[in-house]
């Protein structure tokens, strides 16, 4: 047994400086106060919301200073990023949703995952015996799963919240009345989308006002979504699945409001008032694992975030890697994220269709079995094959390997605390930046397009793949929000990101620099990011692409090729003595939003 005694003192005396580091670098009160913007960073008391958009973060402090909870806040700030950030989030999408409860001081979850038609086979994607083109797939009413957003909502607030949904979307229903100011983030999603919405009259008619790209500094305002959330906060989630705005949607789905004249073959979908009214979301245990002396609580399977960061995780802790060189730390952290995607790929699915491992692949005796293979010296050749977590084999090498599925990389992710120590770490999406494209006609929302998720033909033919469609299936995700409490189960740390599979390193990567490199939150989520995900090559964002640990990695065999944006996370920290610390991206995205109740120097 390698793993040394004393090693949880060491990092726990290393978190400790986190703490004290952190409160240091604290920025004047007038740069963390609500509604002043764009913030990396706020420290105070109250509570605290983090989010990529200010006034959606606004919103989460507004229901907070209303006495509301972290799960109403949640709630609400969601709703207005379905408004500011309509491309990632929104009730034409799903989610999954992880809170901590301060009173009995645990985690739950409810996986609020889109789900396939009930008519749905494993060729959802197959056309004449060809798997559709990725991009055909995406703009169309095939890939529209059966929303569970609203269904999350109501969820969350009937068992944990403290507020009416008609009241913790107020905010969002006046941001989308009154209208937000249109930044560069915006325009340039837009922007990359344009070709895509004009197929859709509807959407584009919404987002490209007058016909044209919106303006940086416009006033973006989006009266449908208004009278949507207020039809919401009337009815009820109801009106989606049993009402009015459910038909609204089937028939969006069945029939895509295309422009005939733009050629685009907007292939229809088969979802059904019977999908809607089957919709539930599952309130489910989290994740967990500890990790130097924490506890780490994430989302179980339908993700596969909680269990592949777990893994990789497990991994990790063999190396100490509060004293490693930084060339040692990325090499370790990027084999081990190799490794936790091969077993990922053949092993997570569905787990109401599937036969998932989810106590073995959480389990330090698989994860060192499959640490044994990552050498100091050399990379290992990916695709790695799969371990078998029923029955680790040290060092193994027998399974059948399969390269990692494509999925798209965009979504939001918030993290809230409060004054009664309560945590939600959310992340929602409707898949691609911009979904399907498709606008349900009068209701301001995009339909996501979550189910080229799927596999649309299997990894590797000659194995099973966990992720084919299926009737009512979940896709697999990478959603990976995460909650870490200490040894007296109190809060540490929670955050989460987007960006489709890289999710899973984004996190992965943000933790170890946390809690392991002893850098403050903010910085760790500024840290320029690597991704591996079991591909020949590993991405670095350029701040580690040119740097000189490239070329140290590269001398040990490791291939590189640059992606220029990864993730986009949001965190909230814990202090001493009721305190919070929200923290979001600095440069990412145009810069996140973090902000407290009542900031303090
Ligand atoms: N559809 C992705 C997933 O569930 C999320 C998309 C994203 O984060 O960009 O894993």
């Amino acid at each position: 047994m390698r793993r040394p005694v004393a090693r949880n003192l060491t990092v726990l005396a290393v978190s400790a400086a986190v703490v004290v580091s952190v409160g240091a670098a604290a920025p004047p009160p007038a740069a963390q106060s609500p509604g002043g913007g764009k913030t990396p960073m706020a420290v105070g008391y109250g509570g605290a919301v983090s989010s990529v958009d200010p006034d959606a973060s606004a919103a989460g402090i507004e229901v907070l200073r209303k006495g509301g909870n972290a799960v109403d806040a949640a709630v609400a700030t969601a709703a207005a990023l379905g408004v500011t950030e309509p491309y990632s989030a929104g009730i034409g999408g799903g989610g999954y949703f992880v809170y901590y409860d301060a009173k009995s001081r645990t985690v739950r979850t409810i996986d609020g995952r889109e789900t396939a038609p009930l008519t749905a086979d494993e060729n959802l994607f197959v056309e004449n015996g060809k798997p559709l083109a990725f991009a055909d797939a995406v703009s169309s009413g095939l890939s529209v799963g059966t929303p569970g957003t609203p269904a999350t909502w109501r969820t969350a607030l009937d068992r944990w919240g403290s507020k009416r949904l008609s009241s913790v979307l107020k905010p969002a229903e006046r941001i989308a009345r009154d209208g937000f100011t249109v930044d560069e983030t915006f325009r340039s999603q837009t922007a990359s989308n344009e070709a895509r919405f004009r197929y859709f009259p509807d959407t584009a008619q919404l987002f490209l006002p007058g016909g044209r790209l919106p303006v940086v500094g416009s006033t973006f305002k989006n009266p449908d979504l208004a009278r949507t959330y207020a039809e919401l906060g009337r009815k009820g989630v109801d009106t989606l699945y049993h009402g009015r705005l459910g038909r609204d949607v089937v028939d969006t789905v069945n029939k895509p409001p295309v422009d005939p004249g733009s050629g685009w073959n907007a292939r229809p979908g088969d979802l059904s008032a019977k999908d809607l009214a089957a919709y539930r979301t599952k309130v489910q245990a989290p994740t967990r694992t500890s990790y130097r002396g924490l506890g780490v609580y994430s989302m179980a399977p339908s993700s596969s975030g909680g269990t592949t960061v777990a893994e990789a995780l497990n991994i990790l802790e063999r190396t100490d890697l509060s004293k490693a060189s930084k060339a040692r730390y990325l090499h370790r952290f990027i084999e081990a994220s190799r490794i936790a995607f091969a077993d990922r790929g053949r092993w997570v699915g569905d787990p109401a269709f599937e036969d998932v491992p989810t106590k073995e692949l959480l389990s330090q005796r698989f994860a060192d079995a499959r640490e044994c293979l990552i050498k100091d010296d050399a990379v290992l050749t990916s695709p790695v094959p799969p371990g078998d977590p029923r029955h680790p084999e040290r060092c193994g090498t027998g399974g059948t390997a399969a390269p990692t599925t494509y999925e798209g990389d965009s979504t939001t992710h918030l993290t809230v605390a409060d004054k009664w120590g309560n945590v939600v770490a959310y992340t929602l999406t409707i898949e691609q930046t911009g979904g399907s494209g498709i606008t349900v006609p009068g209701r301001g929302f995009i339909l996501n397009n979550e189910l080229t998720d799927f596999s649309f033909t299997p990894a590797n033919p000659a194995v099973h793949d966990p992720n084919l469609p299926g009737p009512g299936k979940r896709p697999r995700s990478s959603i990976s929000p995460t909650i870490v409490l200490d040894r007296h189960d109190k809060p540490v740390v929670a955050l989460g990101s987007p960006g489709g599979a890289t999710i899973i390193t984004t996190v992965l990567q943000t933790l170890t620099g946390f809690v392991d490199r002893g850098l403050p939150l903010a910085d760790a989520i500024a840290a320029p990011r690597a991704s591996q995900r079991n591909a020949a090559q590993t991405e670095l964002e350029p701040g580690l692409y040119d740097s000189a640990v490239r070329k140290q990695l590269e001398a040990i065999g490791h291939s590189f090729k640059v992606n220029p944006e990864i993730g986009a996370a949001t965190g909230v920290q814990r202090l001493p003595g009721g305190k919070w610390l929200a923290a979001a991206e600095s440069v990412r995205r145009g810069g996140g939003s973090a902000m407290v109740v009542r900031p303090v120097r």
